[in-house]
């Protein structure tokens, strides 16, 4: 099966709230500014987070400020430039993995900074049948996909007949027995095993992820997920991903780790 990736959840401003506290600092006229057409709430609410910084919503609020950008992209652009990422945190979008292998997931994991993870617990979960991805250069190669397929089969009837053997479908074992037992049958599947998880992550850490996971020395699956999850965002928040330079599917930003 093919590795395939879906954003569930991206961020949504209230701007009642927002508007709210603009009239008590004076700020308004950057509201009306954005209300023009579709609202991207994932560059809108970067653009907040810097613009409460210098109080720089217009002209004249902080009087050390004289002139303000009107253009979000040209906004966006110099937070990216002058590394002012911790703005880029406050942005998050969560994404479903789907027939993801334990090989992806296992790297995917070593990302901490800015992420939360919630992997599909094969301890729990017993594995039936074995999904798998394989490249296409793989499937191009008849004798190794009769090979890896024959191993494949036999894995996943080893793993039915161990459910067999321990009795797991018996009525009356205790769950606290299925799970020890589960556990040890997913020491008999392959890394390559695809699985699942929910990975949330901020766009300071989604622009480093994109960019070494994508990279031509990157893992071969991995490459292939981040790609998907970089054209996914680019389209999302083009002023917050729009700087790359995509080039033999390595995604390349003009500004690094912001
Ligand atoms: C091509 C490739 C090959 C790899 N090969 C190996 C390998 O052979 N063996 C292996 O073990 N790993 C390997 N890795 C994993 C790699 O070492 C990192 O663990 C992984 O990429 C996570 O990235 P990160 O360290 O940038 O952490 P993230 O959690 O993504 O952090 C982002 C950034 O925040 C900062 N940061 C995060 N945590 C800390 C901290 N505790 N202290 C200070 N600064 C911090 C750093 O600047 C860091 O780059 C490989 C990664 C890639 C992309």
């Amino acid at each position: 099966m093919e590795p395939e990736v879906r954003i569930i959840a991206r961020p949504q401003i209230d701007y009642e709230e927002v508007a709210a506290y603009l009239a008590e600092v004076g700020g308004e006229s950057w509201l009306e500014r954005l209300d023009r057409g579709e609202l991207d709430d994932a560059q809108n609410l970067a653009e907040f987070a810097g613009r409460i910084c210098y109080r720089s919503w217009e002209p004249g609020l902080n009087p050390n400020v004289r002139r303000v950008r009107t253009d979000q992209d040209a906004y966006l652009r110099n937070i990216l430039a002058s590394a002012h990422g911790s703005v880029l945190e406050h942005v998050n979008f969560t994404f479903v993995l789907h027939g993801v292998s334990r090989v992806v997931t296992h790297e995917l994991v070593r990302h901490r900074a800015g992420t939360a993870v919630s992997q599909e617990s094969l301890r729990f979960v017993r594995l039936d049948d074995l999904p798998f991805w394989f490249p296409d250069w793989a499937q191009e190669d008849a004798e190794l996909m009769e090979r890896a397929t024959a191993l494949l089969e036999q894995m996943e009837a080893f793993q039915h007949w161990m459910a067999e053997r321990f009795h797991l479908d018996d009525q009356g074992v205790p769950f606290s027995e299925k799970k020890a037992k589960t556990s040890f049958m997913r020491r008999f599947a392959p890394e390559g095993v695809a699985t699942g998880l929910v990975w949330t992550a901020n766009v300071r850490t989604l622009r480093h992820v994109i960019e070494s996971r994508t990279a031509s020395g990157a893992e071969e699956e991995i490459r292939l997920l981040f790609g998907k999850v970089a054209d996914l965002l680019a389209k999302e928040a083009p002023a917050l991903f729009g700087d790359y330079v995509v080039e033999d599917g390595a995604w390349t930003p003009a500004w690094r780790k912001v």
